[in-house]
């Protein structure tokens, strides 16, 4: 059977190169003898692996060495703790925006080591917009300012950084390596591998070198920065094959030309699919244009009823993972960097054919 065109919001798609290319090594890397799932993650052969992806992470993203890079487990909701935990630093808050699910979970777990201010929240508009800056009711003594540059769910994408005086921390889960950003204008950036990076298991956090140290007393070594930071990310056990998998993603994006090209394909796939929405009277995306998602498009059908039948014949064409999040309902198709535009044309046209039958 043919590898079909996958629309999953995470675990997502991964370049079909590089599943080729980790297959092609998995009994024997480089003719070592043995898969990097065997290797001892102190050997020369993974220390090697660990630092190629490094340093192609570090060329995509233009990251200076005032920062920080680790490779680490827990996921992005583990973060959700560790940002509180490692950047308080005495202080008793920090500001959070709520544009979403994912904001929601973060503030949730914040409020166990802090108080909270929520300067915006577009919550009261069901999640479809980004609250205008100047609107923004900012504490200017907190810790830092926590945000989500792109809500997985609501399909709402930040196009501007919020620029503070205090550290800027963003949940890039879904959105990091899609395009280029300016690394320089955070003090943390924080995404789980299973969107743009490779498998889950692997979770990213690139931190400002100045921040590290700080940690709450009670904070678990395992969760402190500075132990990772000083370790290079092998404290323990790293996620060795998600870091190796990551490092074949970070070679296929730089052989795609970069984040700038990156960005010139994920803008065309996206442009095409909510031309076709916008143009259509069957389906329809709730949020404000400027705010639009290039990595999650969410969309309903004029008659919710039909979303069964709209999924299963989706399913019948190949076209995988539709199905919107259980907390917004309708449909969703995450268009990754990994997901190719062939997918989304191929979406399009089975979109107007369903939606041709039922007239
Ligand atoms: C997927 C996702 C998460 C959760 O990631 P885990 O790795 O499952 O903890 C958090 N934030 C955003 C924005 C996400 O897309």
């Amino acid at each position: 059977m043919n590898r079909l065109y996958n629309f999953c919001a995470g675990p997502a798609a991964l370049p079909e190169a590089v599943l080729k290319k980790a297959q092609s090594e998995l009994l024997n890397w480089q003719d070592r003898g043995l898969s990097v799932m065997e290797m001892s993650h102190r050997s020369a052969e993974f220390v090697a692996i660990a630092e190629t992806a490094e340093a192609d992470l570090r060329e995509l993203m233009n990251i200076s060495d005032d920062y920080a890079v680790l490779f680490l487990q827990g996921g992005a909701t583990q973060q959700f703790s560790a940002v509180p935990l490692n950047l308080l630093n005495g202080n008793n808050k920090a500001n959070y925006v709520n544009t979403g699910q994912w904001s929601k979970k973060a503030i949730k777990e914040a409020k166990r080591y802090c108080d909270v201010q929520v300067v915006a929240s577009s919550e009261a508009d069901n999640f479809t917009n980004i609250p205008a800056f100047d609107s923004w009711d900012i504490v200017n003594d907190a810790a830092y300012l926590h945000y989500t540059p792109n809500e997985t769910i609501g399909g709402v994408e930040f196009f501007w950084t919020p620029e503070v005086d205090m550290p800027v921390v963003a949940d890039m889960s879904s959105t990091i390596l899609s395009r280029p950003i300016e690394v320089d204008k955070f003090g943390v950036i924080y995404a789980g591998a299973q969107k743009n990076i490779g498998p889950s298991g692997l979770t990213l956090v690139i931190v400002r070198k100045d921040l590290l140290g700080n940690a709450h007393a009670s904070t678990p070594s395992m969760l402190d920065y500075k132990v990772h930071a000083d370790a290079g990310s092998m404290s323990n056990t790293p996620p060795a094959y998600g870091w190796y998998m990551a490092g074949l993603v970070f070679q296929w994006i730089k052989e795609f030309g970069g984040l700038t090209a990156m960005e010139a394909t994920n803008r065309r796939k996206a442009e095409k699919l909510y031309g076709f929405i916008d143009g259509h009277d069957f389906y329809a995306n709730p949020v404000e244009i400027q705010s639009r998602s290039l990595m999650n498009v969410p969309f309903t059908l004029a008659d919710s009823a039909l979303d069964k039948a709209f999924l299963a014949q989706a399913e019948e064409a190949g076209l995988l993972n539709l199905k919107g999040h259980r907390s917004v309902g309708g449909m969703r198709a995450s268009i990754y960097n990994a997901v190719p535009e062939a997918a989304v044309d191929a979406l399009i046209d089975f979109m107007q054919g369903f939606a041709k039958d039922q007239v």
